[in-house]
């Protein structure tokens, strides 16, 4: 075993170019390497890849992995080829001379990795390949798609759970940037991943202020935050509806910034316009609604400030999670108000969700404005809510920073009743 976890290192430095692992890459390779399962919580950028990549070059056999991103897979294919690593992908946008030329390399053996579409693993034909071939594992990539609650839901992903009876001895590694405690029970429950080690981690933005105050005349107060502060730069700021998206967006022109309306009601050329200048011109800021974000690597976003309540503290860590990528400082600055919880709570009710849908998006929005009215760190209550729990206060929140003095209620009722 010591043997194939040095052949990984050995690997990481010679294949892939990098120097040495990040925590805690060694360690999930090395229980793969063991035959051990695996679930992998890891933000974006994290370089979760890397965790069923190498066990799948060390160990016997091709490694599976199940993506829903389809589009995305022919990307990966090629730059792990240009690597020198035999990689190939099976899903609905190939011909089919593409698909049997591919079936015919995993039969042979001359794939290191295999990525599939969900609906594809569930095809008797595809199962049946796979149960000819020697296989070093199975990575379900994006596994918070399991969940019901979650927003990715993908009903293909339920029957993954199948592998674990089909293909016993097949360790499994399930990995995504998305999971409260909540959704990673569920995702362990629900691929029946029983005695997997769970990884979580590297959550923690320390270059991230974290700033959440009451709401006054919002946009006053976020004019006044990016004069201040943030003159020059390049920001994003999140709004609830499309209407004060835009509304917002001219009124910043109106004084003076390069600022852009972005939501999934604009026609698709200006989005896609808007979307582009965003990435090039400096300073500029967009104002969005939530459709704005995926998949958007701008270095230095200095500022992400919320002019209105996310819906949950994984939306809200996800949007902030937008600043400072370059890991130089960066702020999220956020007011909410009343108004907010009750314009959320209005949209969840009228949503036609289930029921118990229902009561799961009630529960992430009142975690939410629990965050918003803590008075010890907010960093380490946001850590805590995705299962990092050894974080002290870390000095660069608003709570740390500006201790909100605690009112002492029992010295009060002391005087009240001695009077
Ligand atoms: P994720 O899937 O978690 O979003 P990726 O696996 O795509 O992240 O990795 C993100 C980036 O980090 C990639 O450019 C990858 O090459 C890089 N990376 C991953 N692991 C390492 C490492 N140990 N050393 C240096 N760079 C790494
Ligand atoms: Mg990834």
């Amino acid at each position: 075993m010591p043997r194939m976890i040095e052949r990984a290192r050995q690997i990481l430095a010679d294949v892939f170019g990098f120097e040495s692992f990040r925590h805690p890459q060694d360690e999930v390779v090395a229980t793969l390497i063991e035959g051990r399962d695996a679930l992998v919580i890891m933000p974006t950028g994290g370089g979760k890849s890397l965790c069923y990549q190498l066990p799948a070059l060390v160990r016997e056999g091709c490694g599976i992995v199940v993506s829903p991103l389809i589009a995305l897979m022919q990307d990966q294919v090629s730059a792990l080829s240009q690597l020198g690593i035999r990689a190939g992908c099976l899903n609905s946008s190939m011909t089919l001379e593409a698909l049997q030329e591919t079936e015919h390399q995993l039969r042979t053996g001359e794939l290191d990795l295999l990525y599939v579409a969900p609906e594809r693993l569930q095809q008797p034909r595809t199962q049946q390949l796979l149960s000819q071939c020697k296989l070093a594992l199975f990575a379900i990539d994006e596994a918070h798609c399991v969940s019901q609650w979650g927003h990715d839901f993908r009903p293909e992903y339920m029957q993954l759970n199948q592998l674990r009876h089909l293909f016993p001895g097949v360790p499994r590694i399930a990995l995504t940037a998305t999971a409260d405690a909540r959704t990673q029970q569920e995702i362990l429950d629900r691929l029946e991943l029983v005695d997997a080690r769970a990884f979580i981690c590297g959550f923690d933005r320390p270059n991230i202020r974290y700033r959440i105050g009451q709401k006054n005349r919002a946009r006053e107060q976020l004019l006044r935050f990016i004069r201040e502060e943030h003159p020059q730069d390049v920001g994003v700021i999140y709004c609830l509806s499309r209407k004060r998206v835009e509304e917002t967006a001219a009124w910043l022109c109106e004084r003076g910034f390069n600022a852009l309306p972005y939501h999934a009601g604009l026609d698709a050329n200006l989005r896609q316009h808007h979307q582009h200048r965003f990435l090039t011109e400096e300073p500029v800021i967009m104002v969005a609604t939530i459709a704005f974000g995926m998949g958007i690597d701008k270095p230095n976003v200095r500022f992400v400030a919320h002019l209105d309540l996310p819906r949950s503290i994984e939306a809200y860590y996800q949007e902030t999670g937008r600043a400072g990528r370059d890991g130089l400082p960066a702020d999220a600055w956020m007011v909410y108000g009343l108004q907010d919880v009750i314009f959320l709570r209005q949209m969840l009710e009228g949503s036609g969700a289930e029921d118990a849908q229902k009561q799961v998006e009630r529960q992430k929005l009142e975690a939410m404005l629990g965050l918003c009215e803590i008075t010890s760190c907010r960093r380490q209550a946001l850590l805590e809510y995705f299962g990092e729990t050894e974080h002290e206060p870390c000095g660069n929140c608003d709570t740390c920073l500006e201790p909100v003095p605690v009112w002492d209620g029992t010295e009060a009722a002391r005087k009240a009743l001695s009077a």
